[in-house]
């Protein structure tokens, strides 16, 4: 066992503070990683106030880690010492189902999460990337492309990869119109990324505040959706609607969106259930969908296309320390557009 040093949750309703505790040692199939970067995702923060309803605590957040390889066990053959590497949100899963073979490993049951779960011996709780390092099993550690600028590389780890599988799951690129409802962490990636692929982007955001650097992100059109013209303007519009927002909204006036055949796909959890009327979807044959971060096979084919298309996410780099005052930040939207750790400030 070997100490580590982090910053956790250790009650829904205190502040995150100081916390020591161990990581396993490595085994023949374990990469090491010494911790650079983690970045602050909206679910650390619905995690550590249980507004889940789900949380253990003590609870290091974080599954938004970049880092560097410090050692490797006897049968590790992808990484090495020295390596730039990415842990986003599981870090172990169930190895003999059928998931596995279609590269669908998130959507098992034996999915074992960064943080705030247990391994897959049962017992021992993970923790995860407010950490100045963590011991993860080769399969589920991932290759950062040497040409991205490290810091801005680590929200592609969770904001990243959960907006790029939906964009590739239902097709978007030249010819099709995609819309990001909400520009925080999730939604200034699916801006970058639909705009990568070609597709025609609008985003919908409660007010233009953010419209010019949309626009400067890859956004085509920008729209506010607290004018009420907005859903008469776009009626029947997009392909495909990524909703970023966890807050209850007007889902049916969301459905009027989309065009025949269009779906909506829930990214943002509402603590709610979604009330939709059979109106918003029979008569243009829309559908409602959800869909959870990307396989690891995913995620790689995602940090690779970032490195092509040089895509990183736009952070506000914060002290360890900062971190409370971060969250409040990010519940106010008040985020441009994802904080990002310094784990050396720990
Ligand atoms: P975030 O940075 O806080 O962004 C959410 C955005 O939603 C805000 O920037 C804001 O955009 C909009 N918004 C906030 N409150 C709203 C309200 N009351 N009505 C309408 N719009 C509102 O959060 P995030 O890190 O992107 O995460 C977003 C959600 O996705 C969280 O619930 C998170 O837990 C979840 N998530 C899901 C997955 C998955 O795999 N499905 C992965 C990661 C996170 P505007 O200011 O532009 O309106
Ligand atoms: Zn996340």
């Amino acid at each position: 066992m070997a100490l580590a040093r982090g910053y956790a949750a250790t009650d829904a309703s205190k502040p995150l503070e100081p916390f020591t505790f161990e990581r396993r040692e490595p085994r023949e199939d374990d990469v090491v990683i010494s911790i650079k970067y983690s970045g602050i995702c909206h679910s650390d923060i619905h995690q550590a106030r249980n507004e889940w309803g789900n949380s253990m605590f003590p609870m290091v957040p974080g599954h938004e880690i970049a880092g560097i390889v410090t050692a490797v066990g006897s049968k590790v053959s992808k990484f090495k010492v020295g390596d730039r590497v990415g842990v986003g949100c599981f870090v172990d899963s169930c190895t003999t189902c059928a998931s596995r073979d279609v590269d669908l490993e998130q959507y098992m049951p034996g999915l074992v999460v960064t943080y705030n779960g247990v391994e897959a011996d049962g017992k021992t709780p993970t923790q995860g990337g407010y950490s100045d390092h963590i011991v993860v099993k080769e399969g589920y550690v991932l290759s950062i492309p040497e040409n991205l600028p490290f810091e801005a590389t680590a929200p592609l780890l969770c904001a990243g990869i959960t907006l790029y599988s939906p964009l590739r799951n239902w097709g978007a690129g030249p010819g099709k119109k995609v819309a990001v409802v909400g520009m925080g962490g999730l939604g200034h990636m699916g801006v970058k990324l639909a705009h990568a692929m070609g597709a025609d982007v609008t985003v919908l955001s409660q007010s233009l505040s953010k419209k010019e650097d949309g626009l400067k992100l890859g956004a085509d059109h920008y729209y506010a959706t607290s004018d009420a013209e907005t859903f008469t303007t776009l009626a029947g519009t997009f392909d495909l609607i990524l909703c970023t927002v966890s807050a209850e909204i007007d889902w049916n006036a969301y459905l009027g969106l989309l065009k025949v055949d269009g779906t909506l796909v829930l990214l943002g959890i509402p603590e709610k259930p979604v009330p939709v009327h059979a109106f918003s979807l029979v008569p243009s044959r829309r559908s409602i969908a959800g869909s959870m971060i990307g396989s690891i096979k995913e995620t790689q084919e995602m940090l690779d296309f970032c490195g092509e298309h040089n895509i990183v996410s736009e952070i506000e780099l914060i002290r360890m320390d900062q971190v409370n005052e971060a969250y409040e930040r990010v519940i106010k939207s008040d985020v441009r557009y994802r904080f990002v750790i310094d784990m050396a400030t720990l």
